[in-house]
Parts: C-alpha cells; structure tokens; sequence
C-alpha cells in the first residue's frame, strides 16, 4: 500500500442540488457548482513541461498564503493537473484544509524530511479532496525546525535536496505549492532555494505593503547567493472588499508597483471562504458555486494560462 493514499476519508458536501427556480441565486449558486464538479466540465489545463515549484511567502500574517495555496491548488487539480502542497507552517493549516490528519502520532511529516532524511515518497499524502491533489503534511514537531536546522549540513538547502522529482513525475505533479510561515526564517528560506518562483498573496486592507520590501530584498539576497533562478512571479490580492475604496486603492497601488504580476482575478473577502477549513475542505468542495470558490478557480486558470511566459508548457 503506497504511503500516499489518504490518511482519512469523509463525505463530500452534496448541499447543492439543482433548485427549480433557475432565477435566484441559491439556483445560480446550484448551477455554477454542478458545472465546477462534473468531470472534465470545468475544462482541462495546459501542463508546464516541468514542476512549476512556487513558494506561497509573505511575512505578513493571515494576508491569505495558506488559504491561497490550497485553494488554488484544489483549482489546478479540478482542472485536471497534479498538485503537490508542502506544508511549511508548523500551524498546519494546509494540512488541516487539505483533510489531512497531520496529528497522529508517527506520521511522516515535512520535519522528518527536512532533519531525519526521510524521502519524499514516506511523507507525501493524497487528499481526499482530489485524486491529484496531494500534501506533505506538517506536525507540531517543525516549530523547533528554524532552530534545529542552523547546526544542520547545507541547511538552506534541505527541502531542494528532498524533492525526488522522480516520484513527482511518478505521481504526474505539475504543480509544486509551498505554503510558508509568517517568517523569513530558515522555513521559508529553505522554500525559496527549493523554488523558482515566488508567489506574494497581499491583503486588500491598510498597511498592504508593509514588510514586502524586506521581502523583496531577502528574495534577492537568496537569488544572488543560494538560488539564481528564483523570482517573483505572481501577485494574488485577497481579501478585497468591494464596499471600501480603500480596497480599491491598494489594489491600484499594488498594480501600479508591481505591474502585469498581479493577476487580474482578485480574491473577495467571504465568509464561506474562511469556513471552509474547519470542515477540513477546500471553499471549492465546501461550496463550489460560491464566489470565493469561482474566484480561485479563475485564478488557478490564469497561473497556468501563464506557464507558458514561466518556463514553456509541455
Ligand atoms: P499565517 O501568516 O498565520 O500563516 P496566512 O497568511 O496563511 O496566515 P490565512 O490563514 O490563509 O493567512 O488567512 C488568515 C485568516 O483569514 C484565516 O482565518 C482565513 O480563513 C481568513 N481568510 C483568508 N482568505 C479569506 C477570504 N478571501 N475571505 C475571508 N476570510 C479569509
Ligand atoms: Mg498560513
């Protein structure tokens, strides 16, 4: 029984079936969401040639990295590509929105990766979200990584050395999401030298920039001395809310610094969209009509309708 199957089963929500009255937006909703989960309804992808490896970073708290790591990943998965989240944050959230059980005890984590050599394919799990979907989970164990790690050999260099792209080919992994703490510690620098591209969640709320400069510069610093590849690629504002102008602004502004980065989608602020965890799910199986979900699935459409400026498609 290979190591990645998954560690828990559950039911899939079914709370949307098709409504009579075509014209109110529960029905709406309905319908948006039978489209997203037929099989092959929501369209297929075009495949990068290789993994495209990004880190989710910002050293902002709750700007949305973890929201937006698994749930663009749920969206390349529906849409037919192999995705692999590595949960870097020793809070586990990925893990937990991903419906993997990251607290039993023994389980292989991406602490035993980073500090005990375990390989890749001992820690990897399918999500019972999508049959492409996997995750190599987090346990409490990683908040003594960023300490553990600084006597260690080739430190920076760990999560790099561990990624077998073999069994990413193995299990068809298009798509290689790093989830990182609020931090730019050893954690996150460890993300950046396994990456090539950098992708910043920012919030639409004040202070949206604050602490990306620093960000920026410690981008640079690893491009300069540990990764040379590494760039940032993407921008995803989240958390927009319509009703203030000041969302407006700071979407304005961080256009205006950061130019065609920024994807056009823009992530509203919902609370389905923040519920979605605690059900162990992503917001596109929790409630696959509802705007957040229809929002990250066109972001995850225009990631990978960008692959081809990136590195070629397949
Ligand atoms: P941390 O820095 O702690 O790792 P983070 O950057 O990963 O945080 P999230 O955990 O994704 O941020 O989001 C922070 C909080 O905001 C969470 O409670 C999450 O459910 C909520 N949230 C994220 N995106 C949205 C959204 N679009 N609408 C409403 N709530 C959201
Ligand atoms: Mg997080």
């Amino acid at each position: 029984m290979p190591h990645y199957e998954p560690s828990v089963s559950r039911e899939t929500p079914s709370a949307h079936s098709a409504q009579p009255y075509a014209d109110t937006p529960i029905a709406a909703a309905a319908e948006r969401a039978s489209q997203v989960l037929t099989p092959g309804a929501s369209g297929t992808l075009p495949r990068p040639a290789s993994p495209r490896i990004m880190t989710v970073a910002n050293q902002k708290g709750g700007v949305g990295k973890t929201t937006s790591a698994v749930n663009l990943a749920a969206g390349l998965a529906i849409h037919g590509l192999g995705v692999l989240v590595i949960d870097l944050d020793p809070q586990g959230n990925a893990s937990t929105a991903l419906g993997i059980d990251h607290r039993q005890p023994g389980i292989a984590s991406v602490y035993e990766m980073l500090l005990d050599d375990v390989p890749l394919r001992d820690a990897i799990q399918r999500s019972p979200a999508n049959e492409r979907l996997y995750c190599v989970p987090s346990t409490l164990d990683l908040a003594g990584a960023e300490i553990e790690l600084v006597s260690v050999v080739a430190r920076e260099s760990r999560l790099r050395n561990a990624l077998d792209h073999d069994v990413l080919a193995e299990l068809g992994i298009d798509y290689v999401l790093i989830d990182c703490p609020p931090s730019l510690g050893l954690l996150t620098v460890n993300a950046m030298v396994a990456a090539r591209e950098v992708l910043i969640p920012i919030q639409c709320e004040y202070y949206a920039l604050e602490g990306v400069g620093q960000l920026l510069r410690n981008i640079e610093l690893v491009q300069a001395h540990l990764n040379k590849e590494l760039h940032v690629s993407t921008i995803l504002l989240t958390m927009y809310d319509g009703r203030t102008k000041l969302a407006d602004q700071v979407a304005a502004e961080v256009r205006g610094h950061f130019g065609d980065k920024v994807l056009s989608t823009i992530i509203p602020r919902s609370v389905k969209v923040s519920e979605a965890p605690g059900f162990g799910m992503t917001i596109i199986e929790y409630d696959p009509g509802s705007r957040g979900s229809m929002s990250y699935l066109d972001a995850s459409r225009e990631l990978a309708q960008r692959a081809s400026v990136e590195g070629g498609l397949a």
